[in-house]
């Protein structure tokens, strides 16, 4: 499932190659996959004639920002969530159109070369992902609830040792499923709660309420950890970007340099041990019995 920096990545793919795209058709291929307005036809009425103009991202969510074409009026927001296995391609319309094809967005594509027929294609294996318009001047969490019940992005300043000490405080749940937990924090999965649980040495089981209140500097490190695992990824994922702009495999653009994650069994990269897995909130998780307490 892509995670904050894979979205991340993508977002800045789209920033890099898309602006200035100019819709004018919509095909949905999977209808239910738009999820606001209601029908299709309002949709494609809400999109066609919009250039986006630049992409955000809030958590997982991607937000492109759509203009007029010429004026650069507000034409509202185009946003997208991959949720499991969502990827946005930056094709030639005549690409073959494989089966997982759920939207196409044919238009003209503007830039060093000139115009030149483009599409960003929506394809999706397990259906999960949505796609929305938003209106102009309507909030983008009136439409995409979604929004509303994410908590601070974690390279702000709110996302800081205060606020998790103070949202970590006389709970019960464990630190794994908190983390896990979009209204703490938004945009971390399970992989990045495992890494950054590691090398802050806390055991995923720790209760969110010991760590808030115990003595030294363990909840320092982990909102640290959070930061910088997420960096690393995208510093990773921009290097090896494409022209495709999506996301493939499950394990992220982290998978490979992983401590913990997906590596139960193996020994520990840091002392040796044999790293073991739980089921936490649902989830696997991955841990260092001698190095995480
Ligand atoms: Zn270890």
């Amino acid at each position: 499932m892509p995670e904050l920096p894979e979205v991340e990545t993508v977002r800045r793919g789209l920033q890099r190659l898309t602006l200035g795209f100019v819709v004018n058709e919509v095909d949905a291929l999977l209808p239910r996959t738009i999820a606001a307005p209601e029908s299709v036809d309002a949709f494609a009425a809400g999109v066609v004639g919009s250039g986006l103009t630049g992409w955000q991202r809030r958590g997982k969510y991607l937000l492109g920002k759509l203009g007029d074409d010429e004026q650069r009026g507000d034409r509202g927001w185009l946003g997208v969530h991959l949720r499991m296995t969502g990827q946005l391609l930056w094709v030639a319309p005549d690409t073959p159109v494989s089966k997982h094809t759920r939207v196409r967005l044919l238009g003209v594509a503007q830039d060093g070369a000139g115009e030149r027929p483009w599409e960003l294609r929506y394809v999706d294996q397990r259906t999960f992902g949505r796609l929305w318009w938003v209106p102009p001047r309507v909030e983008t969490d009136a439409v995409m609830t979604g929004l509303q019940r994410l908590g601070p992005e974690p390279f702000s300043d709110e996302f800081s040792v205060a606020y998790l000490r103070r949202s970590l405080q006389n709970r019960k749940r464990s630190i794994k499923s908190a983390l896990l937990d979009q209204a703490l924090v938004a945009g971390i999965g399970n992989i990045y709660a495992d890494e950054s649980l590691f090398l802050s040495g806390i055991h995923p089981l720790t209760q969110c309420a010991t760590l808030a209140e115990e003595r030294g500097d363990r909840l320092d490190k982990l909102q640290k950890m959070v930061v910088q695992v997420l960096r690393t990824s995208i510093d990773a994922g921009g290097t090896t970007f494409s022209d495709f702009v999506g996301v493939t495999g499950v394990n992220g653009n982290y998978g490979c340099e992983a401590w913990v994650y997906g590596r139960d069994g193996e020994p520990c990269k840091g002392c040796g041990a044999t790293l073991e897995r739980l089921k936490i909130a649902g989830r696997s998780s991955h841990f260092c019995p001698r190095c995480q307490k």
